[in-house]
């Protein structure tokens, strides 16, 4: 009988420090085939059941690899289970000193230029596009900067989860950048002492590094420029995976994106008609989406959206020469902010551009309500788009990445990982051929469940109950 592997046995560690812990042979065929994955450089697709101890299962032979690794989930729930219970756990076990951090989108951190250019500007600001989502006063007062101040000063993150008070979402708005306006630390006066940034180099320096897929959607439609390099990935509730690349690799349009480009251009440009218009713009874009709203669309936009999107990328364009024109006198915090808005304005002109030049390729269609409906486009085949932005990256980017977006300043780092693996309790029939993973690379298991659901389930089906559509069922099944 061969020796057990490192993998095994920190697992059989684990395993006999926990109270009721007990081998689940699962786990240990699950842990196998990852570490002979990551040797070997290849993929795994694995379903394991509830109870396998399925995160343990990727966690340690990622760990015992030393392989650089980032773990992508679609839930909050299974990264802090990751973050404060398993991968604390595994530290103790494992052979080798274990680094970790959780690393968030931008958005969710305090963005320290924003808030001097709020503080600056004295408060009092008004926040359209925000506004006009929530539905609320969009007020942003000297009190409610005097706490931001204070939570910055206080804070070693700036992650709007530790503050006390959910904040505002205009408020929040104010003193946070979204993912296309942030230049770059480089380019930022507040770059040194910037807190996405430190949160950024925490994860580049650490041995495994927790995402949601929402965040690794968009690394790889930003040419893998956001996280840092690394060479195994794992999703983990890999059922979703089909559905938020496919959202966060597609494009989502409303009335606030204008609103929101007016807000940024408003910190720069004296400028009120071009304000006004985009304003205005915003208005008639949500007027023109509004009879549309459920309509998927798939032999190219009706004539009128068409129409309305070259005149709203036209209004940007025009945003985007006022903007260069500003002269900065080289001053930093000018440069930052007319490379903020810069930065902004570029992407939604690519964005307009994707969408005006929609084919066969994508699917589009308008959702959200009657006050803030939205235009959304997702690619058709989520595997073309993976075999374009993770299997075999294009050295120079694809048509679909947003460049100039806020990611590394080192810009973009091209090489996928080599190893990936997507586990679930429930794979989707289909799904390595869906997502196109390389076949010659690739092992697909079922480890099963520990379970004995077959001896110990009930399967009890109502069919004396009426149809669901009926208007007794509700009371019938209440009953029952
Ligand atoms: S680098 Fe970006 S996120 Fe950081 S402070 Fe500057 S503008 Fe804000």
């Amino acid at each position: 009988m061969s020796s057990p592997t490192a993998t095994e046995r920190t697992l059989d560690a684990i395993c006999n420090a926990l109270p009721a812990g007990e081998e689940r042979p699962g786990q240990k065929e699950m842990a196998n085939a990852i570490r002979a994955a990551i040797q070997q450089e290849g993929h795994v697709v694995v379903q394991a059941g509830t109870g396998t101890g399925k995160s343990l299962a990727y966690l340690v032979p990622a760990a015992v690899s030393g392989r650089k690794t980032v773990i992508s989930t679609a839930t909050k729930a299974l990264q802090d289970q990751l973050a404060t219970k398993d991968l604390p756990l595994l530290a103790e076990h494992c052979d080798r000193p274990l680094t970790w951090s959780v690393l968030k989108g931008r958005s969710n951190y305090l963005c320290l230029q924003r808030l001097d250019e709020a503080t600056a500007a004295g408060g009092q600001q008004t926040l359209g596009g925000v506004a006009e989502a929530s539905g609320a006063s969009d007020l942003v007062t000297p009190r409610h900067l005097r706490l931001m101040q204070e939570f910055a000063a206080a804070s070693e993150t700036g992650d709007r989860a530790e503050l006390d008070e959910e904040p505002q979402p205009w408020v929040w708005a104010a003193v946070s950048v979204g993912p296309n306006e942030c230049p770059g630390a480089a380019k930022c006066p507040r770059g040194d002492d910037c807190f996405a940034e430190r949160a950024r180099s925490q994860a580049a320096a650490a041995d495994i590094i927790v995402v949601n897929t929402h965040l690794y959607g968009l690394h790889l439609r930003n040419n893998q420029a956001i996280l840092p390099p690394h060479d195994v990935v794992v999703f983990d509730e890999a059922h979703e995976v089909e559905d938020i690349i496919s959202a966060t690799t597609g494009i989502s349009m409303g009335p606030g994106s204008f609103t929101n480009l007016a807000r940024v251009i408003d910190t720069l440009i004296l400028d009120v008609e071009l304000i006004d218009h985009l304003h205005a713009d915003a208005k008639r874009f949500a007027a023109a989406l509004e009879p549309h709203l459920g309509s998927r669309f798939r032999r190219g936009l009706p004539p009128d959206l068409a129409e309305m999107l070259s005149q709203m990328r036209e209004r940007v364009n025009q945003a985007s020469n006022a903007v260069r024109q500003i002269n900065d006198s080289g001053s930093p915090d000018l440069i930052t902010r007319k490379a903020r808005v810069a930065t902004a304005v570029g992407a939604l002109v690519i964005e307009c551009d994707q969408l005006i030049g929609f084919d066969d390729s994508s699917v589009m269609w308008v959702s959200g309500t009657q006050d803030a409906p939205r235009i959304e486009m997702a690619p058709l085949d989520i595997g073309v788009t993976l075999d374009q932005l993770f299997w075999n990256p294009e050295p120079l980017g694809v048509e679909i990445a947003v460049t100039g977006s806020a990611t590394s300043d080192q810009g973009p780092a091209f090489g996928s990982p080599t190893t990936a693996v997507f586990t679930s309790a429930t794979i989707p029939p289909g799904l390595a051929t869906r997502l196109q993973i390389p076949t010659e690379k690739l092992v697909e298991l079922d480890v099963g469940t520990p379970f004995d659901f077959e001896n110990n389930a009930l399967l009890y089906c109502a069919t004396h109950l009426p149809e669901p559509r009926s208007n007794t069922f509700l009371e019938a099944s209440a009953e029952e």
